[in-house]
């Protein structure tokens, strides 16, 4: 099946369940058990040029019991349960790549040509090694932090602190903003020449998401919208490395553009035929950017 978004929801986190240590242990030993290798953030597909991913049983560890504390659950994928695991040690890496004549790619760069379980596993397994190793230590008082309820909370090993630490992301809008017939796109110096994309921005701490629209827009291109035109649409998860996009459609009230430039190296409005006669300006298909933007290219105004 062909995806249309990144964010597929196919995995059954049965997260009830991550603090039943037996539990735990039963569906790690489970011989339908796959684990998902992650190395130096990196993730093992086969060396093919449609990549898919490259999944572990317990036999492909010498010690699996040693292993069993520093896995993650994610869940049950088709009813198989897997976990995902941080290979940090070179030599393990090496011989995974020999075993299962694989490689390890740098997920972003291959997501596109995942199919859907792949690319809901690993960039959920990429994205909780990530978040294990920048929550190594206590932002309250600096001690170590342990991962607990099977990778899902750090806590601080303080005994007076025992600050409790959960994975999350940030939330981030993203917009396509329309004036009569025309569409808002802008691009970044560093993006695929002639690539063009909706705006988008981090939420500020005390902002609604409608309000970071509004400003986003008015800092980015200096075209005003009015609260009451925000419309949201949709949600995607883009772990690269935590945002939560939401995404938006918004009226302009004007059409000159007053660019900035430290945030954007151009934006145009662009028509629906001008669009379609060079698909090449818009972003990679599974993007919510590209979903907002086919969904006003099939819709008459
Ligand atoms: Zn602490």
């Amino acid at each position: 099946m062909k995806r249309e978004n990144i964010a597929t929801n196919g995995l059954d986190r049965s997260s009830l369940h991550r603090s039943d240590k037996s539990w735990i242990l039963d569906k790690f030993n489970d011989e339908q058990t796959r684990i998902i290798p992650v190395h130096n953030l990196t993730v093992l597909c086969d060396n093919t040029k449609q990549p898919k991913g490259v999944y572990l049983t317990l036999k492909d560890f010498v010690k699996p019991l040693d292993i069993v504390d520093s896995m993650i659950f994610l869940g049950f994928y088709d009813e198989m349960p897997y976990f995902a695991a941080d290979i940090n040690s070179d030599e393990l890496a090496s011989n995974l790549i020999k075993q299962k004549n694989a490689v390890f790619q740098d997920l972003q760069s291959v997501i596109s040509l995942l199919d859907d379980r792949d690319c809901e596993l690993l960039t959920i397994s990429r994205f909780m090694i990530f978040w294990h190793l920048r929550n190594q230590y206590c932002g309250k008082c600096g001690n170590k932090t342990k991962s607990s309820d099977s990778g899902h909370v750090r806590i601080c090993q303080n005994k007076a602190c025992k600050e409790h630490y959960f994975p999350s992301m940030d939330p981030a809008v993203i917009v396509l903003v329309t004036y009569g017939d025309r569409c808002l796109l802008g691009r970044k110096k560093e993006w695929l020449e002639g690539m063009y994309s909706t705006l988008a921005g981090f939420v500020e701490p005390g902002e609604t998401i409608e309000d970071a629209v509004v400003r986003e827009v008015r800092e980015e291109a200096g075209i005003i919208i009015n609260l009451d035109d925000v419309k949201y649409q949709h949600s995607q998860p883009w772990l690269f490395p935590s945002s939560l996009m939401l995404g938006f459609t918004a009226k302009a009230k004007g059409k000159e553009i007053i660019l900035d430039k430290k945030e954007l190296d151009d934006a145009c409005w662009f028509t629906r035929d001008e669009i379609k006669l060079n698909p090449r300006i818009v972003p990679f298909k599974v993007s919510i950017a590209y979903k907002l933007i086919n969904e006003w290219l099939n819709k008459g105004d």
